[in-house]
């Protein structure tokens, strides 16, 4: 069983994580945002959040903006599904994922998570779970952490 801290932490990152890719989802379907490197033989690299969803392109030459961080028109459409269009002839590799994918697999992993690490009760060991009543050692019998007991009334 992992540390209590460990876990609290695991939660708060996996919630953390849903609400920015619900986040990101809601802004991109406004806002459409991308990033371009175009290099020196005009073969460019694209990352694209709009209207929903993530694209990634690599295409043979930019075919407007420059370099770096720009508003993006929100023209391109992004499929429901995950798409891959490759154009070997015209070395084009266009990958699309909606991010209500992500978001989802991330909000179900946040709730099983939650509902799988809920604290134990004040009588059982934080640490592993084992039920303490009737400990006088003061040392779970299972793990061999030492117990803090502000339910020192409850073992008696
Ligand atoms: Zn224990």
């Amino acid at each position: 069983m992992t540390h209590p801290r460990k876990r609290r932490f695991i939660k708060c990152f996996l919630a953390a994580l849903s609400a920015l890719l619900l986040g990101t989802c809601w802004v991109s379907v406004e806002y459409g945002y991308g990033y371009q490197w175009v290099r020196a033989n005009g073969k460019t690299f694209q990352v694209i959040l709009c209207r929903g969803g993530l694209a990634l392109n690599s295409l043979p030459r930019a075919p407007c903006h420059t370099t770096g961080l720009d508003r993006w028109p929100s023209g391109v459409a992004i499929p429901p599904w995950p798409t891959l269009d490759t154009d070997s002839s015209r070395s084009i590799v266009a990958f699309h994922l909606p991010l209500w994918m992500p978001c989802v697999a991330s909000m179900i992993l946040t709730v099983i998570l939650w509902r799988r690490f809920r604290p134990f009760p004040s009588t059982h060991c934080q640490s592993c779970g084992y039920n303490l009543r009737g400990n006088e050692s003061g040392i779970c019998a299972e793990c061999g952490t030492s117990i803090a007991w502000p339910a020192t009334a409850e073992r008696l």
